[in-house]
């Protein structure tokens, strides 16, 4: 131990330090109470590199887990109306107009907001409560009462040191909560790896090496099909971004994977595919009334919110016109109107934009810009507005259109 802390650096000793501080004062050592109390104590465990987290910092104060108090709040925030209580289940239905289940569309326009005190929460953790409070699955035991993004970190680095697998098949199949906290809080599982200090492709991430053939792309995207996750790009693409990266690689076109698997990829948009009742209209409407009536810091996330969540609806009951949807909630169109944003409103702006392209290696060739899944029409139309032609904008960016033409992503 004494050498275990002869090499740790100065941040980490005065992480220590602040650790053992508290820990004497006798005040909870739990993620969530040191995030409300002490942030910057917290966050200042997570940014050390390599990474080190908060489960390890606890170790190097020489402080058990075991021996840590525990703080927990008993109430849990409103984020429409900012009242308090220990659930919001039945408040949110009741005085605002959610219908079951809440928590998806809740979850959707206040994303990681929680709806069940930490009390609460703690009480079903590491339990299937729906399903008879089962012990839910897990590879080791827990040691904070409830998820918290952090947590998911501290989990992650934990079973690689004690030499798990890592992949997404093995954690899903014996360890499915961390995966959704992962998702959940980093939007794919490659990344929650990353914030872990991990190398997606790290060797030791692969538990039976299994190289990626197009049966086995079928059969992936067959599985997903019955456990009723959604086929479409963007959703595999965040969620599996492994059989994401082998469709592309395999296939090209997502289209092809889906078509050649025996599914129709127009069915597979989330728009083309659901009906919908009289009772999603009526929840898209509770929705855009709520929109209305935010202001301030949080109104333009709660719009942009309001706007991905209710698309498929708005294609499907009203023709892609938010402003009828607005009037028939009884609002005013501009109460969920977004402040245009004009991307690209100089000359600079659109050289910029070129040499960004350029940057992340994405084509630049007129079609590419035109037409796929890097297309950029705004770039596009205001090149052509500024400069008369593509190409010309292009060799105000310094480049030569002819070499563009026959390497379209070669790094300058
Ligand atoms: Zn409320």
């Amino acid at each position: 131990m004494q050498n275990a802390r002869a090499q740790l650096s100065g941040e980490q000793r005065r992480v220590v330090e602040r650790i053992r501080r508290r820990y004497h004062a006798g005040e909870p050592l739990n993620i969530s109470a040191v995030k409300r109390s002490d942030p910057g104590l917290l966050y200042a465990a997570y940014a050390v590199r390599p990474f080190w987290g908060w489960r390890r910092a606890l170790h190097s104060a020489g402080i058990r887990y075991s021996n840590v108090r525990v703080d927990l709040q008993d109430h849990v925030v409103c984020r429409v109306c900012g009242k308090v209580f220990s659930s919001l289940s039945g408040h949110l239905s009741k005085a605002h107009g959610y219908e079951a289940p809440i928590a998806p569309d809740y979850r959707r326009e206040f994303p990681g907001a929680p709806i069940l005190s930490e009390q609460l929460r703690a009480h079903y953790f590491g339990r299937n409560h729906l399903r008879g409070r089962v012990p839910a699955k897990r590879l080791i035991g827990h040691w904070e009462p409830v998820w918290t993004p952090e947590y998911a970190l501290d989990r992650v680095a934990e079973l690689f040191r004690r030499g798990c697998p890592l992949n997404y098949d093995h954690v899903l199949a014996n360890e499915p909560g961390l995966i959704n906290v992962g998702l959940k809080y980093f939007g794919s599982w490659d990344e929650t790896l990353a914030r872990a200090g991990l190398t997606p492709d790290d060797i030791r991430l692969i538990a039976v090496r299994q190289d990626w053939t197009r049966q086995r792309v079928l059969r992936k995207l067959r599985q997903r099909k019955a456990a009723g996750r959604s086929l479409n790009f963007q959703a595999v693409k965040s969620e599996d971004s492994r059989l994401w990266s082998a469709i592309q690689r395999l296939y090209g076109a997502h289209d092809g994977a889906l078509r050649a698997a025996g599914f129709n990829p127009q069915a597979q948009r989330v728009a083309k595919r659901r009906r919908f009742t009289e009772r999603d209209r009526q929840r898209l409407l509770a929705a855009i009334r709520r929109t209305a009536r935010t202001s301030g810091a949080v109104r333009e996330r709660a719009i942009r919110n309001l706007r991905r969540r209710f698309q498929p609806e708005i294609v499907c009951l009203y023709r892609k016109a938010w402003a009828r949807a607005a009037r028939d909630a009884g609002v005013e169109p501009a109460c969920i109107r977004l402040p245009r944003t004009v991307r690209y409103p100089t000359r600079a702006a659109v050289v910029a934009g070129i040499r960004a392209r350029r940057r992340k290696k994405q084509p630049l060739n007129y079609r590419a810009v035109a037409v796929g899944t890097a297309a950029d029409i705004a770039l596009l139309r205001h090149a052509q507005a500024f400069f008369r032609s593509w190409d010309n904008a292009l060799r105000a960016a310094g480049l030569d259109p002819g070499v563009i033409r026959l390497k379209p992503a070669r790094q300058a």
